[in-house]
């Protein structure tokens, strides 16, 4: 028997922006394995098993998913957005390096819109020109990194995507980012909150980094920080294509 493991995005939450390529994979996947809010998003079916799990589970549901797939099943392991952005796809290669027996298990990734795409879209085009995206969460790296990351990328004038600003666990990070944005003079940036983006929550701010409140974001929050140059034209923000 030979099984395979499919790492799948399923977009920001809209079933428009889940691929055909992604869909097609859970019509044929025996099991679907994920965190449970985005094995919800999975139709169940005669003959699928949904195997939801909690946060932070990850390695844990990556050597289920690999061990099922060893037994000759098709599975598929779900992320929200892009598997391969702070997500489960980078947990299934961690787990495979430390498992030389799942060595020769057939594996794909199949990715998808990214919130920071999706976010990007309905502000404008913030991210016309160079920019970078960070984790705000410190779950897997220390407070300083990010830190050094805030500062150097403002330095360098890249927009900033920020995944992950601000949870129930972790309610002071945000605030403190932007300190250190204003302190790297980013206070006339323009900041974007996109909330719940291509869900029916969406809700999508623009206003000046200095007026930006640290409760203006939660988990269902991407926020993307301009460049120098990024600007408003009508409704819409947009970063220009040249730089000096
Ligand atoms: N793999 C995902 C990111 C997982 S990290 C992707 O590629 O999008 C989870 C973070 O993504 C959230 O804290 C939030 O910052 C962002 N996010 C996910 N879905 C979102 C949405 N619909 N709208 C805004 N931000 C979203």
């Amino acid at each position: 028997m030979s099984g395979l493991l499919t790492i799948a995005g399923l977009g920001p939450g809209s079933a428009a922006l889940v691929t055909p390529e992604v869909s097609a994979a859970l019509a044929d996947a025996t099991d679907v394995l994920g965190y449970a809010p985005y094995v919800a998003r999975v139709a169940p079916r005669e003959g699928l098993r949904l195997h939801p799990s909690d946060n932070r589970m990850e390695l844990e549901r990556a050597g289920e998913a690999l061990n099922l797939a060893a037994e000759g099943r098709n599975v598929v392991v779900v992320s929200s957005g892009d598997p391969g952005v702070f997500a489960m796809a980078a947990a299934v290669f961690e787990t495979l390096e430390s498992y030389p027996q799942w060595q020769d298990v057939a594996i794909r990734v199949l990715p998808g819109v990214t919130a920071m795409l999706a976010a990007a879209a309905r502000a404008g085009a913030p991210l016309g020109h160079d920019f970078c995206a960070i984790n705000l969460s410190d779950n897997l790296k220390p407070w300083s990194t990010i830190e050094k990351r805030l500062r150097l990328a403002a330095e360098a004038d890249f927009a900033i995507a920020l995944y992950n600003p601000r949870s129930a666990s972790r309610p002071a990070g945000f605030g403190r980012a932007l300190e250190i944005l204003t302190e790297a003079g980013c206070g006339e940036r323009i900041i974007i909150f996109a909330h719940a983006v291509t869900t029916p929550r969406e809700r999508v701010e623009a206003l000046p980094l200095r007026d930006a409140r640290p409760e203006m974001a939660d988990m269902a929050t991407l926020v993307i920080v301009g460049n120098s140059a990024t600007r408003r034209v009508g409704r819409w923000v947009y970063a220009p294509r040249r730089a000096s």
